[in-house]
Order: structure tokens, then sequence, then C-alpha cells
């Protein structure tokens, strides 16, 4: 007897969102489910495999995380050229990593691909020093046409419901 399968699709995904918010802890707590208080910075931009398994398909998503360039302001359009689906982190605790997820969020929706399914994702919130409340990050999600989150890589909550919101949002045919 012939198990059927599930039909795949391949999205590519990037992170974007201030230096330090949590990026590459958010794709190591969902692609390998652990969390470190320092990770080493990798060298040029990289990408991951990994699946997300959907109502009748499976999404297969290659995911970009940067390397530190957006420290320097030198991160290329090349970056997210092509990708179906974006994460622009901030992190709760941070009203300056706010500000500058809105200004991602221009960036992306002027240079790189128009039709980009965008979450707004807001990290740790684990910490106690909260700065940037969820309805007012909600309502700018909610006026920008934004998918939105919350999450902690630290605990890991909210992540996979995070990639599992931005999977489902993005056309098959993209
Ligand atoms: P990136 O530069 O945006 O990729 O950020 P990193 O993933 O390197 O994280 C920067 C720092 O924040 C590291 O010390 C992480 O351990 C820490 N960090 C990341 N996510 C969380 C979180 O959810 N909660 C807490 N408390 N710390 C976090």
């Amino acid at each position: 007897e012939k198990k059927e399968e599930k039909e795949t699709f391949q999205f590519k995904i990037v992170f974007l969102g201030e230096s330090a918010v949590g990026k590459s802890s958010v794709v190591i707590r969902f692609v390998r489910n652990s969390f470190s208080e320092k990770i080493e910075s990798t060298i040029g931009a990289t990408y991951t495999n990994t699946e997300v398994s959907l109502d009748d398909y499976i999404a297969k998503l290659q995911i970009w995380d940067t390397a530190g360039q957006e420290r320097y302001h030198s991160l290329t359009p090349m970056y997210y050229r092509n990708s179906v689906g974006a994460f622009i982190v901030y992190d709760v605790t941070s009203a300056d990593s706010f500000v500058r997820a809105q200004d991602w969020v221009h960036e992306l929706r002027s240079q790189g691909a128009k039709n980009a399914k965008i979450m707004l994702l807001g990290n740790k919130i684990d910490l106690q020093e909260r700065v940037v409340k969820e309805e007012v990050a909600m309502k700018y999600a909610e006026e920008s046409n934004l998918l939105y989150a919350e999450c902690s890589a630290k605990s890991g909550l909210g992540v996979n419901a995070a990639f599992l919101k931005l999977a489902k949002s993005i056309p098959k045919e993209m």
C-alpha cells in the first residue's frame, strides 16, 4: 500500500531587523529547538533549510539569516531578492529596534519582493523590561498590512506559531 505523499513547495524566507534583537536565536529555536546566550556570528549570509507540514502540503523553507551586515547598513537587496516571506524582528525591550523594524518594512516594500508576506515579530517577551506594548505593535501591523506575532527564542514561546502563521499565509504558487 503506497502512502500518499504531500506535495511540497519551496519558499525563501528572510530575517530582517536590528542587530541583537534575536534573529539568529529565533531561527535556531525553530530549527534545532535550542537556545544559547552566546551565538557565533556566521560569515556571509547563510541559509538553513527546514520544513513545515501544513494541512494539505509541505512548505520547505529556505531561511536566510543575516551575518550581522545590518549593523553596518550593508545588507543589499540581493539578500531579500526572490523572498516570498519575511520576518521583521524587533526586541520588545527596545523602542529603537521597533522604529528600525518599521524602516525595514519600508525598505522591503520599496526594494524587495513586492508581494512578500511580512510578519512583524516582537521577540524577548520573557524579559520583564518590555517597552513596546503589544497593542501598539499590533495596531501598527494591522494598519500596515503585516502579520504580527510575539515570541521568546529563549523560552520557545510563540516561535513555532509564528513560523506556521507566516508559512500558511504564503500562496503556494509564489
Ligand atoms: P541577532 O543579532 O538579531 O541575530 O540576535 P542574536 O540571536 O544574536 O541574539 C542577541 C542576544 O539576545 C543574544 O545574547 C541572545 O542570547 C539574546 N536573545 C535572543 N533571543 C532572546 C529572547 O527571546 N530572550 C532573551 N532574554 N534573550 C534573547
